[in-house]
């Protein structure tokens, strides 16, 4: 068995791709492990590469991570995406420091106690950085072993990925443990593709039992995802008469860490919560917006609207004097806007809403 698991070590060391995580410094440091995989997990290896590079330069260890400001973290995440990725981050850091004198423990349970690691990133930490072979499986490496091996199982199933991890296991080679994750991660991610496996140019060739009984193309059986469910919503764009905007910071929740724009809600309601009365009767629709996230898709009817001014107001409708809004509310103008960190969803409701709001 570890025959084939050497021959994927060896495969892997001439023919990986360069990349910053790759150099033999950051491969041996658990936190950049940690936070190269984190990064991969749902983004694409080349607009990782810049990201990552920012990231470790500003934060090049465990305690310099953990003792920055949440904003500063997701600042630098900003454009990436799925940004509780970064708030696990931060706070995995933060309990390493607290709990592990600022070093990442090299135990899987430890590991798995981190806030957004789980048995993937845990294995891959341990066996990168720390040389113990412990399975890290995600789809890629469920796709190659399970092409490997000929398992029909759905891949999806808690008994195949099972099967898949004994695999793992079992090919690593002894004192190998890091070219071998790497080398079932490369492999999956360049020569034993979804479509087009180049088996002709596979160190596992030889010995995979798909190639040897022509079946690539069934492997791995996947039973079809179920669609995103769908979410109706309403954004709301609002500009105070300096032409700030009203921003809403999010604690929780699939945006997180994250600003946006608030949601129409009822007005009584919004402006208890907010200390904001928006022109809700002059609100102009903008546009629809559609968004997919992993397991939701949002279609947002975006509004756009000033503030509402009571007729008595002593300066009337051209007062500058706009309420101050509740936290987690703010005013913000356009360039600190910009800067902010807000998610793809919002970026396009600003998009659709400017050009109404006279920006
Ligand atoms: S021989 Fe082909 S199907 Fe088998 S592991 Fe290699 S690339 Fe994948």
């Amino acid at each position: 068995m570890t025959d084939a698991g050497l021959a994927l070590a060896d495969w892997f060391t001439a023919h990986r791709r360069d990349l910053p995580w790759r150099e033999e410094a950051a491969r041996l440091d658990p936190y950049r492990v940690l936070v190269s995989e984190l990064m991969l997990q749902q983004t694409r290896v080349a607009t990782a590469i810049p990201y990552f590079q920012r990231f470790v330069a500003r934060f090049p260890d465990v305690r310099s991570l953990a003792d920055a400001p949440e904003g500063d973290v997701m600042a630098a995440w900003k454009g990436l995406g799925y940004y509780s990725r970064a708030r696990n981050l931060l706070e995995a850091a933060q309990a390493v420091v607290r709990e592990h004198g600022g070093r990442l423990p090299e135990d899987f349970a430890a590991l798995r106690r981190l806030p957004g690691v789980g048995d993937y990133t845990a294995g891959a930490v341990l066996s990168i950085a720390f040389g113990v072979a412990t399975p890290a499986v995600d789809g890629n490496v469920l796709r190659v072993l399970a092409r490997f091996a000929g398992l029909d199982g759905d891949v999806a199933r808690p008994a195949t990925r099972k099967r898949v991890a004994d695999l793992s296991a079992a090919l690593s080679p002894p004192g190998r443990a890091a070219d071998f994750c790497e080398g079932l991660m490369e492999l999956g991610a360049t020569v034993c593709l979804p479509k087009t496996p180049d088996c002709g140019a596979c160190p596992w060739s030889g010995a995979c039992a798909a190639f040897a009984e022509g079946r690539t193309a069934e492997l791995p059986v996947k039973r079809p995802k179920p669609p995103p469910e769908r979410s109706e919503r309403t954004a709301l764009v609002v500009r105070d008469g300096a032409g700030r905007l009203l921003v809403e910071y999010r604690e929780s929740g699939l945006l997180g860490g994250l600003w946006g724009f608030p949601e129409r809600e009822a007005e009584d309601a919004f402006e208890a919560r907010s200390g904001v009365r928006p022109d809700l009767a002059g609100a102009r629709p903008a546009g629809v917006v559609e968004h997919v996230f992993t397991h939701r898709r949002w279609r947002m009817e975006v509004f756009a609207c000033s503030v509402a001014r009571a007729a008595d107001t002593p300066d009337g409708p051209e007062s500058r004097d706009d309420p101050p809004p509740r936290p987690p509310f703010r005013w913000v103008t356009e360039a600190e806007f910009e800067a902010l960190p807000v998610s793809k969803a919002f970026q396009k409701v600003w998009s659709t809403a400017r050009v109404f709001t006279g920006g």
